[in-house]
């Protein structure tokens, strides 16, 4: 069984993606975590983005499997575990524009489909439209705009303590923060 979970960002799609995939015992493929293991190498091993040889070389060196530990999915690149790594600022600053690059969404899509043959769980924006759209069930989740900022700022706040935000609930900080939607 094949079920995608696509959405807008910040709307509890992995959340749910990884309660079903408990529930349903299937593994988990988090696909946003893909594209920022490669913006995570590209970055480790400064490839220009720009340079279409320089990333289909980099591509080439690049290896990806999900090894589950305890109730973790965890992404190897290369053999190295990533964890607070694939969410950083450097690597969430740049995901958007590496995702974007051709020759990365062939092979990651590639990749998907390989891990996802046998039944899976998978978000992301494309999962149900390019990677599975033979999918056997295919959600797309939506969210009021306050309750997304909110989940943002909460996950932003995780991992920088100084953000602040008003008792109102609305997210508010001392240096502007990109809301990327
Ligand atoms: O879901 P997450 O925020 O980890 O995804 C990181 C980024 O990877 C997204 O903002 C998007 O640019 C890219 N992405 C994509 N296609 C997917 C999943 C993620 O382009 N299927």
């Amino acid at each position: 069984m094949i079920i995608a979970i696509d959405g807008f960002s910040s709307c509890g799609k992995s959340t749910i993606a990884k309660a079903l995939a408990a529930i349903l015992t299937l593994p988990y493929i988090d696909s946003g975590a893909m594209y920022r293991a490669v913006t995570w190498y590209f970055l480790e091993h400064r490839v220009d983005f720009t340079d279409e040889h320089a990333v289909y070389d980099a591509l080439n060196h690049i290896s990806i499997k999900f090894v589950r530990e305890g109730d973790q999915n965890v992404l190897y690149c290369n053999g190295k575990a990533l964890r607070e790594e694939l969410r950083s600022m450097e690597v969430s600053n740049k995901v958007s524009e590496v995702s974007a690059i051709p020759e990365v969404r062939i092979k990651m899509v590639t990749l998907q489909q390989q891990m996802g043959s046998n039944g899976a769980v998978m978000d992301g924006r494309d999962i149900g439209t390019v990677v599975f759209p033979e999918a056997d069930f295919k959600f797309f989740l939506v969210a009021d705009p306050t309750i997304r900022a909110r989940r943002r700022f909460d996950e932003l706040k995780e991992k920088r303590r100084h953000l602040s935000g008003r008792s109102s609930g609305q997210p508010q900080s001392s240096r502007p923060h990109r809301f990327n939607p």
